[in-house]
């Protein structure tokens, strides 16, 4: 008999975590697991735990970098519908958190309700954007958030207020559990004028950002009141290369995956910036990124 005896989801074995990160770089999860639903995750959780095999929760892997080397753990990803659900109740948006940002962000200016256009081009899900507090253009998705489905390390689903829920800049009090879904807060808006946002946005996302390479988006966050990017051109930085790895030449926050690199390229590029930086401009920069190894 397997101990996942009785998963109605599936498990897969070494499985390339480079088919899903956006960097497109990791080696292999030892078991990548897709649960049917909430029950079955719950059920999943207690077999690890009886395993004593510790796991992660992948959204659409955006901002992380994981190990060439792999991962001896299980990686969880809420792909199945159960977890993408969107249903609209009064002024609320119900949403699973294996749910598209893309996707919900589509389904808000189809029906006309006002939320979450800002956040449109992050190519996250509901769940990663909720646990890193994701936001663009002076928006971050705590502000539309009014409470978040959760399962705790005793396996209890909680549903969790706003006021509850600590969110600071790239970072949420929410890390700690595996989010199921959320109630956001839309308003009523014409279509057009959403449609229209959501155009420029994308516009302007196109000039700023280096979207022809794979990445992880900013690596760095972005120090009180100045931004990451400008110090670390001003380092003259631009361009510089590791392995397969280069500092954007278009948006100096941006690592860029040119040719088949290794999380060890990126981690080296990582290292030498911040020393850069901090010699330079006394500031130590912090990494936006997760890193799994
Ligand atoms: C081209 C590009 C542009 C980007 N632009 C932006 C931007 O403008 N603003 C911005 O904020 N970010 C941006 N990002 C970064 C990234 O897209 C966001 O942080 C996104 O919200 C991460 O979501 P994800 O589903 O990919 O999470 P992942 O990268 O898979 O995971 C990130 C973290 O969230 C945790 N997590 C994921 N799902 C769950 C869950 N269900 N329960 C508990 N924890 C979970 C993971 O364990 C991990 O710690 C960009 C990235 C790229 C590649």
């Amino acid at each position: 008999m397997t101990w996942y005896q009785g998963l109605k989801g599936k498990i897969r074995f070494s499985v390339p975590l480079k088919s899903y990160t956006t960097f497109r770089i990791g080696g292999p999860a030892k078991y990548f697991i897709e649960p049917r639903d909430t029950e079955d995750l719950r059920s999943i959780l207690g077999l690890l735990k009886k395993k004593k095999l510790a796991f992660l929760v992948i959204g659409s892997g955006s901002n992380i970098l994981v190990s060439d080397a792999g991962l001896n753990c299980a990686v969880i990803k809420l792909s199945s519908p159960h977890f993408s659900k969107i249903l609209v109740r009064g002024d609320f948006l119900e949403a699973g958190s294996g749910v598209l940002l893309s996707r919900l962000v589509l389904f808000c200016q189809e029906k006309g309700l006002s939320a979450i256009e800002s956040l449109v081009g992050i190519p996250g899900t509901l769940g990663g954007a909720l646990a890193m507090n994701a936001g663009a253009w002076g928006m971050n998705i705590s502000s539309v958030v009014d409470s978040v489905t959760v399962l705790d390390a005793k396996l209890r689903i909680k549903t969790l207020s706003k006021k509850d829920i600590k969110f600071d800049y790239r970072k949420s009090g929410l890390s700690k559990y595996i989010i199921l879904s959320a109630h956001l807060r839309v308003v009523k808006e014409s279509k057009r004028a959403i449609r229209n946002r959501i155009l420029e946005l994308m516009q302007l996302r196109k000039q700023s950002q280096d979207l022809s390479y794979p990445s992880a988006g900013c690596i760095f966050k972005n120090p009180p009141a100045d931004s990451a990017g400008r110090i670390i051109e001003d380092c003259g930085l631009k361009g510089l290369r590791v392995g397969g790895a280069s500092v954007s030449l278009k948006h100096a926050n941006f690592i860029i995956n040119l040719n088949r690199a290794s999380s060890r390229d990126v981690l080296k590029l990582i290292t030498f910036v911040r020393k850069k930086v901090k010699a330079k401009s006394n500031i130590n920069l912090k990494p936006e990124i997760k890193i799994w190894d």
